[in-house]
């Protein structure tokens, strides 16, 4: 008996394939027995076959497991019968009902990728953002209004439980880290706009209030606009970044773009009683099925869930299996023995997951 339940999804796109190469890789890291890979239905596809894009059972697939991996979801093309996208729906619906607030996006530059900030390829840039992930103004989805054709409107929320639950989490993630900003010292990065909008100001003196709790730990502030600047010019600073759900959608995007994109670039999406792992990319139906997507940023998502299911279990040898994905996904791109053609390469998804579970044995 496999000792962790975990629900899979594979989803549209390229979500098979970097699926299949993800759970490849955690066999081999953790042993065969440990893992057992729950293959639940759901997404844009299984929409247009069965009129249901998050059926109940996966649902309580998802729910009952002790993780959730996922690889893509999403279609051009397939709507409501409103006409709204489908999209990926079926994580979002996923994230509201396992209420799944902290949406974490590591941005870490390993050594043999190409990044566009030259300076750096030799070290520093090591953070991970922290998103709300279930207000902000993304909680006005399907809520804003449109008066006469003339004007818009949507709302930004910021509640004080939605805030220090998030904040919580990235100060406890700092806490933890390895890993060393510039100057060595932790920090969390509040990013708002705390100078416009009262919502912000009021995220930022919330932040303020959990901060209190955890002396060790730094607090510095950066307004949305200036930190894109910041964090092309001095990446380095930077050690965990809590931001509102649209700010930390589009900050977490650009990060990704300055260490080898969305395909290199892991997420996990985490409440206190469930987690969810995928890529940071979407489904790239335009590379689907080629066995050309890079299945690297579907790999480390696979790591990042075996940290987290370890220390929920008490579990040491996750965490050890964890670092060994890690350093092979390291060693395969340093080496060039697999590179993915979104970083520069020629291997085909197959080819680098094989790369991955050899630098593994
Ligand atoms: P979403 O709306 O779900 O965020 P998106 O429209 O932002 O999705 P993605 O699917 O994330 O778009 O990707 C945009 C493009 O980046 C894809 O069309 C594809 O060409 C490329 N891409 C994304 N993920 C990968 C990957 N794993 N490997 C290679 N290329 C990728
Ligand atoms: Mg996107």
């Amino acid at each position: 008996m496999a000792r962790y339940r975990i629900a899979t999804i594979e989803g549209d796109g390229i979500g098979p394939e970097v699926t299949q190469a993800a759970m490849a890789v955690l066999a081999e890291a953790c042993g065969a027995s440990t893992l057992a890979f729950e293959m639940l239905e759901g997404g844009a596809g299984h929409y247009v076959k069965s009129g249901a894009v998050l059926p109940e059972d996966t649902f309580a697939g998802c729910r009952d497991a002790d993780a959730i991996l996922h690889g893509a979801a999403g279609l051009p093309g397939v709507v409501y019968p409103d006409g709204t996208e489908v999209g990926n729906d079926l994580h979002l619906r996923l994230r509201f009902r396992l209420d799944l607030y902290a949406n974490v996006r590591p941005i870490k530059l390993l050594p043999g990728v190409l990044s566009p900030l030259r300076a750096f390829e030799g070290g520093g840039i090591d953070y991970v953002v922290v998103r709300e992930n279930t207000e902000g103004l993304y909680a006005s989805r399907g809520a804003g209004v449109v008066l006469r054709d003339e004007i818009a409107s949507d709302s930004l929320v910021v509640t004080r439980k939605g805030t220090e639950r998030v904040a919580r989490f990235a100060f406890d993630l700092a806490a933890r880290r390895s890993g060393a900003p510039r100057d060595g010292r932790r920090r969390v990065t509040v990013c708002d706009k705390a100078n416009i909008l009262r919502s912000y100001a009021f995220f930022r003196r919330i932040c303020d209030e959990v901060h209190a709790g955890y002396p060790d730990i730094a607090i510095d502030y950066a307004y949305a606009d200036a930190i894109t600047v910041h964090m092309l010019k001095r990446p380095d600073f930077y050690d965990v970044i809590v931001a509102e759900n649209m700010f930390g959608d589009i900050i977490s995007d650009l990060g990704a773009a300055t260490v080898g994109g969305m395909g290199i670039s892991p997420s996990g999406e985490i409440g206190d009683g469930h987690a969810l792992f995928q890529g940071a990319h979407g489904s790239a139906p335009d590379i689907a099925g080629q066995n050309a997507a890079s299945p690297v940023a579907t790999i480390l998502s696979g790591a990042m869930m075996l940290r987290w299911l370890g220390d929920r279990k008490g579990d040491a040898s996750l965490g050890a299996a964890a670092d060994r994905v890690e350093a092979a996904v390291a060693t395969t791109l340093r080496e060039g023995r697999a590179v993915p053609r979104d970083l520069g390469g020629r291997a085909s998804c197959t080819e680098v997951t094989e790369a991955v579970r050899r630098a593994l044995a």
